[in-house]
């Protein structure tokens, strides 16, 4: 997606470790209009599938995926909770995930009653590093037996080995923009 390329180079910042900061438009300060046109593009990249959910991660996700549910036809998004609330109640799913940013191992978690075996889920998050987090919850949605339409995620780290890991398991991978490498702090996309 032109669009969205244009704006990592424009304002996304490189940090130690591959860290990628998009803060000032996707993951902090939140453009809109930015993130009502990449709702737009998963819309038209998963519009061969009827999807009935959409499930994401907090916090990052949560935007992303509200934004793209309007493009879809009046579906809810569910997001795993990464801190156990007493508000949580009831069956849960769980599984675990570890962060790349933070480097600890999170218990993720979606409550039974939001995600069924009618259901038909598309997994959206912000970004694809070592594919922790989709593994997270690509599980949950197995747990649940609801059909995997597919994830749509915004920027993949194509350098790390998570794309990889998800495509080699048969699950329809679309990422927006792939980073293929940040060498001498120059991001060169796939
Ligand atoms: P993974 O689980 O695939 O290793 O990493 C994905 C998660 O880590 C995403 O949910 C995202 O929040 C975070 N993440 C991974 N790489 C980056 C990065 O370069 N920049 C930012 N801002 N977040 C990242």
């Amino acid at each position: 997606m032109k669009l969205l390329q244009q704006r990592i180079l424009k304002d996304g910042h490189l940090k130690e470790g591959n860290i990628l900061k998009v803060d000032s438009f996707l993951n902090h300060q939140m453009d809109i209009k930015l993130l009502n046109e990449i709702g737009k593009e998963f819309k038209r990249l998963f519009s061969d599938h009827s999807i009935t959910k959409i499930l994401t991660i907090e916090t990052s996700g949560i935007g992303i995926a509200a934004i793209a549910a309007q493009h879809f036809d009046d579906i809810p998004v569910v997001f795993a909770k990464k801190v156990k609330s007493k508000n949580l109640d009831g069956e849960l799913f769980t599984s675990k995930a570890q962060s790349f940013t933070k480097g600890i191992v999170y218990d993720i978690q979606v409550a039974k009653k939001f995600l069924t075996a009618d259901d038909h889920v598309l997994i959206i998050d912000d970004f694809l590093a070592k594919g922790q987090a989709l593994l997270g919850l690509i599980d949950i949605v197995q747990q649940s037996q609801a059909n995997l339409v597919g994830c749509g995620i915004v920027i993949e780290k194509g350098f790390q080995n998570g794309g990889q890991i998800i495509r080699q398991k048969g699950i329809r991978l679309e990422s927006l923009a792939i980073i293929d490498s940040i060498e001498n702090n120059q991001i060169v996309f796939g």
